[in-house]
């Protein structure tokens, strides 16, 4: 597993949410249940006061302890602290190679590894976290950052959207190349688009699932076997594992069904689990079985219509290339059975004709597709086609509406009005202030000039 280099705030933040994790244990393997999480301490002494847990079937009432790793219960000299002797239970991200921890008189502290038990990634549920912060988030630099002046943000702003477009295209760069190693030739640039966005359809709960999923679906075989739209829909949905042991019946079903075995050889698929797939606490229409409708759309217009072929063209012919590529993802239609049902079996109340909200088809021109033009334009030359894409990055409107760059305006004193400041913005949370780097951001540089000591700056609460 992947140790990210999360502090102990992001720990706390995932231990109160019990929804990231489940059957949790102990280090020598008793069940443990939650029955109070206690009350976050943010003076000195352990984190969590007067919690209560059962520990195979024995309540517990007392404090509990939050690590990144093992070894910081010895390291921060808890056993000889008074204030840790009533400690219940340490929650610990990682093992290692540290001791389990003891209190006074040698009581010995169950503890969890907190990253065995986890729902989902640790990187999915860290890009959860940061995207919705709790109102005791602050950057470090506030409020002195709003006095810094205007112009250097909106050169810092322009220098970081630059920063984000390129780490955006090295990584479809790595799996365009991944994806044509046999025929360098002939780059897989529609396979490439499909999967992007249809990762941007999961959005945070399905992002990876849709990733796991387009990647068993070959895009070329779906051409060369004209699937008409009720087979793109079969392999979509079968692929994602929903025709497995489907209760209802209907025509459609039927007619996916039956289409299923065949298709499944054909593309060679081990489909996915679809108890993979999440539905809490998403709206109906975000639904992943929403998204795999204008997914199978997608892979029908890009396989059948020459979708990248006309968004290419769209910024070379258009005098507004955002507008008519707006105009075209919209224009994708989604199965009929899919205007009037969220999931198998159970119809709308109202027959819907857009498959998909402006606000995701938005996100999607900003993250999947400017990135790909542009990594079209460097690998082909095409010195005007990247001017008209780098002009409608940094000229295009774009108000924020995530919650984070809300807050971040708030505190810098920097209102967005482009993609591109969004994206600067967006940047600079995630690689600067999450990061701790404020003695490389150009706001941490006019606000801390004077300061000798950094590391308490780097303090970031969540
Ligand atoms: S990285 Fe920059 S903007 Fe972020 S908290 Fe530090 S100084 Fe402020």
């Amino acid at each position: 597993m992947e140790k990210l280099n999360i502090n102990e705030n992001f720990v706390s933040r995932i231990w109160e949410n019990p929804s990231y994790y489940d059957n949790l244990k102990t280090t020598d393997g008793r069940n443990v249940a939650v029955i109070k999480l206690g009350k976050r301490n943010y003076d000195s002494g352990p984190d969590y006061k007067n919690a209560k847990i059962n520990i195979h079937g024995v309540i517990y009432t007392g404090d509990i302890e939050i690590h990144r790793k093992l070894e910081d219960w010895k390291a921060h000299g808890h056993k000889r602290d008074g204030k840790y002797n009533k400690v219940i239970l340490q929650v610990s991200m990682w093992d290692d190679d540290g001791d389990l921890p003891v209190a006074k008189k040698s009581r010995k502290i169950p503890t969890i590894i907190l990253s065995k038990f986890l729902t989902s990634s640790v990187h999915s549920i860290w890009k959860d976290i940061i995207n919705n912060p709790s109102d005791k988030f602050k950057l470090p630099c506030y409020p002195e950052g709003m006095e810094v002046e205007s112009s250097l943000k909106n050169s810092w702003m322009e220098e970081l959207s630059i920063e984000r477009l390129r780490y955006k295209t090295l990584r479809l760069k790595n799996r365009l190349d991944d994806l044509s190693r046999h025929d360098k030739e002939r780059p897989k640039w529609e396979q490439m688009l499909f999967e992007y966005i249809c990762e941007a359809l999961g959005y945070s709960k399905n992002k990876d699932q849709f990733l796991k999923l387009t990647r068993k679906i070959d895009v070329n075989k779906v051409k060369r076997l004209k699937l008409n739209r009720e087979g793109t829909d079969t392999l979509m949905y079968g692929g994602a594992g929903f025709l497995k042991e489907l209760r209802y019946k209907d025509e459609y079903i039927s007619i996916l069904k039956n289409n299923w075995g065949l298709l499944k050889k054909k593309f060679n698929i081990d489909p996915l689990d679809k108890s993979e797939w999440h539905f809490f606490r998403l709206r109906p229409p975000n639904f992943p079985t929403v998204r795999l409708a204008y997914a199978s759309s997608l892979l029908y217009s890009i396989a059948n219509e020459d979708l990248f072929k006309k968004i290419v063209l769209s910024f070379e012919n258009e005098d507004k290339p955002v507008e008519k590529l707006f105009d075209l993802l919209s224009s994708i239609e989604v199965s009929d059975y899919w205007k009037s049902h969220y999931n198998f079996g159970k119809p709308r109340k109202t027959v819907k004709e857009d498959a998909i909200g402006k606000d995701r088809l938005n996100d999607i021109i900003t993250n999947v597709i400017l990135p790909v033009l542009y990594l079209y334009c460097k690998r082909y030359s095409k010195q005007e086609l990247e001017y008209r894409i780098l002009s409608a990055y940094f000229f295009t409107k774009k108000p924020s509406r995530n919650e984070i760059t809300r807050v971040m305006e708030n505190q810098l004193g920097f209102r967005i009005k482009t993609i591109s400041q969004e994206q600067g913005m967006i940047q600079l949370h995630n690689f600067y202030c999450v990061k701790g780097k404020c003695t490389k951001c150009k706001i941490g540089k006019e606000v801390f000039k004077d300061e000798t000591l950094y590391e308490p700056l780097k303090i970031i609460l969540y």
